[in-house]
């Protein structure tokens, strides 16, 4: 863990040098805090002799009777001391401040890009709140750890052990008295810090726990309306909600025993000081300037040993953080790129499975032995059973997965010798539904290429039948979509989708079934833009309605993980295999809906 952060916190060493300077500061400051008092009781009041250089500074004064002389300058010291102190304190704090934020600032990037590489099999096993939860609390302890810890730990060692030399110095068997307890107080903090760190863990899971039963069922708000399930939903929350609360006051219940046991501890300790200093005074072997220093030092030493003790706090929470962020960050889940790999200026849309073999998880094969070529230019509809394999088919194109053995061809090349987002710029995408992004329709068009003029998205927008909806907005182009396109009906989103595509102009087209969820009216100028979108491309239509693709070069049926027919419409027919079975299906229940009498669009 302390690598990890060692390796974050490596730039900004110029300003963590400043922040020790400032500490080392400080430390001085407060360890010099108890001196004027001790000089004025001591040498003022009393008739100690001096430190040998203060006798040198000061005795001349003191020989004049000059003692009033004395306790202004002490009083002086006081004040500069304090002075110097709180200004070092100050820029500590600024810059701390400053090293943990750059490094959240960092991470949070890091992470971030490493969460847009990885691949979608990552996201279809990991639940995105947790993710989220990662990306912002994990970050937040990492970052309050990088601002107040790591250096403090020197700063509260250091300080300690100068405290234990100028006591030692002062009296050494005294001191053994005073700080007899610090070891057992040092097991207690070591035993403190794994309960915490433990009970830290805990609160940390249940915490994500409510973001990701939340995330869950705000995002499928309707569904969970329309199916009445509201209570269910609080329920599952509910029960993740208390699980929190009592992982919480469990871990406070530990964290909240240190004050208690510290200021015991130094409640027995200055108990002892005081009686033995009195009797240490009384018998004249000690001065009461010096033990005010040691009450002093006494109420402070135990700060640094209470603060290590917090910081380990702080230590357990960050590496808690550290182990989740580096779960993700050690994903390698991600498509390998090809960094001398080829860009191709615009692909002329060849395409070849050769010998595929796939599985989402290596024991359960969806493709075990697909053939399939397709020329530039061709249609090519894919049907057959669901859970057939079909959008896993058309997802190894873009490479959202690579596959486990064969290889799929574009122009001649493996998909896997091109560089990711020219071969990916090279390929458009429809899909069942079209998500859209909170913003402007405009900047949902422009998604397709951000490059495009406006002139373009309202060509591409007129070309899928969008233009006229559009513009009978308040807006028109400028009409912001709520989250997810919600605020728009399922053929708008779709025909925006497809003006998205239309500006992308890519030579490959893929169509993930886009009119499955359309009713006739819509469905009709979807289907209309669609055709419009796929003139001279290289098309591959996943199709459940099989009117939709009657008309392909190629209908291409995959079941048991293989192609197991294709030609055309009429051959396929003529053959009266799968593909015919499937069609009198359809055409028997008459669930092909072109034919189906369906409500309007609104
Ligand atoms: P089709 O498009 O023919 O209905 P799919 O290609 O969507 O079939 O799915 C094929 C099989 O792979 C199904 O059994 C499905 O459950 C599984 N599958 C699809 N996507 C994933 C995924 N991201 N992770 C794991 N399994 C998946």
């Amino acid at each position: 863990m302390l690598r990890f952060v060692g390796g974050l916190i490596r730039p900004y060493r110029s300003t963590l040098a400043v922040i020790l300077l400032c500490m080392l500061v400080e430390t001085a400051m407060s360890l010099a805090t108890p001196w004027p008092l001790k000089i004025i009781l001591d040498n003022v009041i009393g008739d100690h002799k001096l430190t040998p250089w203060l006798h040198h500074l000061l005795h001349p004064m003191l020989e004049r009777g000059d003692k009033l002389h004395v306790a202004a300058l002490a009083a002086v010291a006081l004040v500069l001391i304090a002075i110097v102190g709180s200004a070092a304190s100050y820029i500590d704090n600024y810059y701390t401040e400053s090293v943990g934020q750059w490094v959240a600032h960092d991470l949070r990037m890091r992470l971030y890009q490493h969460l847009q590489r990885l691949s979608l099999r990552y996201y279809s096993t990991h639940e995105t709140g947790t993710i989220l939860s990662t990306l912002t609390a994990d970050i937040q302890t990492i970052q309050g750890f990088a601002s107040s810890s790591t250096l403090s730990i020197l700063v509260d060692l250091l300080t300690i052990l100068c405290m234990l030399g100028l006591m030692f110095w002062l009296n050494w068997d005294f001191t053994l008295i005073a700080v007899a307890v610090t070891p057992f107080l040092l097991l207690f903090v070591s035993r403190f810090k794994k309960a915490v760190k433990k009970a830290t863990h805990e609160v940390r899971k249940e915490q994500s726990a409510i973001l990701a039963v939340a995330q869950q069922d705000l995002e499928s708000i309707q569904v969970v309306k329309a199916f009445g399930q509201e209570k269910v939903e609080e329920k599952l929350l509910f029960d993740v909600s208390e699980a929190t609360v009592g992982a919480a006051l469990k871990a406070r219940s530990i964290k909240a025993l240190l004050s208690p046991v510290v200021n015991i501890t130094v409640a027995l300790c200055t108990a002892v000081v005081l009686w033995r200093g009195a009797a240490l005074i009384l018998a004249g072997s000690m001065t009461i300037g010096e033990l005010t220093v040691y009450l002093a030092y006494l109420a402070k030493f135990f700060k640094p040993v209470k603060d290590l003790a917090t910081t380990t706090n702080a230590v357990a929470q960050a590496a808690v953080g550290a182990e989740r962020i580096r779960s993700i960050l050690d994903t390698d889940a991600v498509i390998p790129e090809n960094p001398d790999g080829l860009e191709p200026e615009t692909l002329a849309g060849e395409i070849e499975f050769d010998h595929i073999a796939f599985g989402y998880d290596a024991d359960n094969p969806i493709l075990t032995d697909l053939n399939l070529k397709i020329k530039p230019g061709q249609f090519v509809g894919i049907v057959g059973p669901t859970g057939a394999g079909k959008s896993t088919v058309v997802s190894l194109i873009p490479r959202f997965y690579d596959v486990q053995s064969g290889t799929v061809h574009i122009d001649g090349h493996d998909v896997r010798e091109y560089k990711l987002k020219p071969l990916r710029d090279q390929i458009g995408y429809v899909l069942q539904d079209t998500v859209l992004f909170r913003g402007t329709i405009l900047e949902n068009i422009a998604f397709g290429r951000p490059d495009a003029t406006k002139d373009e998205i309202i060509a591409a927008a007129k070309l899928a039948n969008a233009h006229d909806f559009i513009m009978a907005m308040p807006n028109g182009y400028d009409t912001l979509v709520g989250d997810r396109g919600s605020t728009l009906s399922g053929g708008q989103r779709q025909r925006i989708g497809i003006a998205r595509v239309m500006v992308r102009n890519s030579p490959i087209l893929l169509l993930d079934e886009p009119t499955a969820a359309l009713d006739s009216e819509s469905e009709k100028l979807v289907i209309d833009a669609l055709e419009k979108l796929m003139k001279g491309k290289t098309v591959i239509a996943i199709a459940h309605r099989l009117s939709t693709i009657r008309d392909a070069d190629q209908i291409v049926v995959i079941a048991g993980g293989v192609v197991a027919e294709s030609g055309t419409h009429d051959e396929l027919m003529a053959k009266n295999g799968l593909y015919a079975d499937l069609h009198r299906t359809q055409f028997d229940a008459g669930s092909d809906k072109v034919e189906s009498p369906q409500p309007q669009e609104q």
